[in-house]
């Protein structure tokens, strides 16, 4: 008996302690049991299943901060993505404002538009000579069909129009080359011409005549060979 006895307990007391640890709380009922609420569960998989739903407090507080957190950084996101497109709608019209102030059409910034400005409106009067016979500028020099170029004319009578929507110089060589785009035809000499006389308001004019800055009442001769 005595040796029975030992050799009896034995067996369980070894058994006992080594199973409580190592197997997840195999219960008399071969169920297993939740450490923290004490729930049961046929399998370990529904175990598991059951501590990381409801016991895994570390990812659930993350989890709940990280939505707040996600909510705010969208807000954030939306109204970031709000001005980004605000601004890109602002370099748009800019870029587009801009680019309606040098349209093909211009010369130099001159534009060509609809309708007459009188902000600046000055009337030189130009005489063209070619050897020695008076030349017509024409009329409607820097007129289309479509618009008008600040620089133009309306009669054949040698009466540049400078009418633009801003204070600004023109010179003589502008209102060539508004010529020479509008009415290439009409030009009573080569642009590239040398004039053997040039008299602006009685005075004869060194220089090249192209950079004559144009000024209201002016009288301009050209006389070329
Ligand atoms: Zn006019
Ligand atoms: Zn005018």
């Amino acid at each position: 008996m005595d040796s029975a006895s030992p050799s009896s307990e034995q067996p369980a007391q070894p058994a006992g302690p080594a199973s409580q640890p190592s197997v997840p709380a195999p219960l008399q009922s071969g169920k297993h049991a939740c450490k923290d609420c004490g729930k049961e569960f046929g399998a370990p998989e529904s175990l598991e299943q059951h501590v990381s739903a409801k016991h895994a407090p570390q990812q659930e507080s993350r989890h709940k901060p990280a939505a707040s957190i996600h909510s705010k950084s969208g807000r954030k996101k939306s109204r970031t993505t709000q001005y980004v497109i605000a601004f890109i709608i602002v370099v748009g019209l800019v870029y587009g404002y801009l680019n309606m102030g040098s349209k093909p059409d211009d010369l130099d910034g001159i534009r060509c538009e609809s309708m007459e400005f009188n902000v600046m409106h000055i009337h030189p009067n130009l005489k063209i000579f070619v050897n020695g016979t008076d030349r017509v500028v024409a009329a409607n020099i820097g007129v289309s069909a479509s618009c008008m170029y600040w620089l133009h004319t309306h009669a054949p009578d040698g009466v540049i129009h400078a009418e633009s929507p801003v204070k600004r110089n023109f010179t003589l060589g502008q209102f060539f080359k508004v010529w020479n785009r509008t009415q290439r035809d009409t030009l009573p000499f080569q642009l590239n011409a040398t004039p053997s006389q040039v008299v602006v308001d009685g005075q004869n004019h060194t220089g090249n005549y192209w950079n004559i800055t144009l000024a209201d009442g002016q009288k301009i001769e050209l006389h070329f060979p």
